[in-house]
């Protein structure tokens, strides 16, 4: 059965006028699913009409299935989809605003060699409302409402690859900020890529200004396969050339994510490496302390090591920060969670 939260305003709009009910109805239903709400709480609409929607559609609220609450204030989320199946995200508070991360597919095709996500490969891809699910669960959860947010920014950076669920993920961002709706604005969103170049120009063609972060990780493209499957298809040249346009055609600063990862990418050269390639237009490199993964086997640094990878880095004049870390004592990064839920059961 299709979730009305699949449906933006305008697709609304023609279930109402096929049920024979005024237009501003469609309004009203999307306000209610943004709110967390279920055909049981849209007290504005006539019960007959809610009775008819029902027969062919759900508007069932996403369910937390659990949650960990860290000391930080930060919180891993599992939730269950209605097929069974898990995703996860984590709830970040901010002192400019809170933060969720969110998942657009149940596992990941990417396979990189330091990701939980990709261990089962893809399960799925997420839907368009299946992904605003996630933001509506927490705010709700939350106490937010419409008009009063509780969630202000998002990452797509949970399991999945954002771009290899395109059309999914182009329409949840159409949901997720539109005026009638959460109102997030497309500014306050971060889109997190292993690198697909082709779409990632796409994204800039079709106007969608968030935030991209390229997960780099590597300065030359033979590490890069060796970390990320992905740089195969896409060579460097072909990602960077990309990214410099979508900041062309967007104005947005680029960020880089750069997991440090003993042995592999954390030598002077790269640092060097990392200066010329982020040389000459805005971007930001995020350094990341790899989160351990079992199955995987390979090892982050120390936070000296980082720090010292750090001061290299901004010595060569590149704006570069250490991620904050959030929520160590309640799991690992994302894919973790639910790997490790997967297996106690
Ligand atoms: N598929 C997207 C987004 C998901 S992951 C991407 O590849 O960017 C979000 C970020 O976490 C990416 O930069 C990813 O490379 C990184 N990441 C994955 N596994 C990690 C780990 N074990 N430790 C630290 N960062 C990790």
């Amino acid at each position: 059965m299709k979730h009305l939260l699949d449906c933006n305003l305008q697709e609304l709009k023609e279930i109402v006028a096929a049920a024979g009910q005024p237009s501003f109805r469609a309004k009203q239903i999307f306000k209610w699913l943004c709110g967390g709400v279920g055909f049981d709480g849209m007290t504005d609409l006539p019960l007959a009409f809610r009775k008819r929607l029902a027969e062919e559609y759900t508007a069932q609220p996403l369910a937390i299935h659990e949650k960990f609450v860290s000391k930080d204030g930060s919180a891993k989320i599992l939730y269950k989809l209605t097929d069974g199946n898990l995703i996860e995200g984590v709830y970040m508070p901010h002192f400019y605003g809170n933060t969720l991360c969110v998942s657009t597919q149940v596992g990941c095709r990417m396979g990189c060699a330091f990701c939980a996500s990709g261990i089962g490969g893809l399960v799925r891809n997420l839907t368009a409302g299946e992904i605003a699910a996630q933001v509506v669960a927490v705010n709700a959860f939350l106490g937010g409402t419409v008009s009063e947010r509780k969630i202000s920014n998002l990452v797509l950076m949970g399991s999945g690859e954002p771009l290899d669920n395109y059309e999914n993920v182009t329409k949840f961002l159409g949901l997720i900020t539109a005026s009638d709706g959460l109102n997030i604005s497309m500014r306050s969103i971060s889109l997190s890529t292993c690198g697909l170049a082709e779409n990632i120009r796409r994204l800039a063609d079709d106007g969608y200004g968030v935030t991209l972060s390229l997960s780099l990780h590597a300065t030359t493209d033979e590490m890069r396969r060796e970390l990320m499957p992905i740089a195969s298809v896409y060579p460097m040249h072909e990602v960077i050339g990309a990214v410099k346009y979508y900041f062309q055609k967007t104005g947005r600063r680029v960020i880089y994510e750069y997991a440090l990862i003993k042995g592999k990418n954390m030598t002077h050269f790269d640092c060097k490496r990392l200066a010329e390639l982020t040389r000459g237009y805005p971007c930001h490199v995020n350094l990341i302390r790899l989160n351990y993964v079992k199955e995987k086997g390979l090892s982050g640094c120390t936070e000296a090591e980082a720090e010292r990878f750090l001061q290299t880095l901004v010595g060569m004049n590149v704006s570069a920060t250490i991620r904050r870390s959030f929520g160590n004592d309640v799991g690992g990064a994302c894919g973790q969670l639910r790997r490790s839920y997967i297996e106690k059961r």
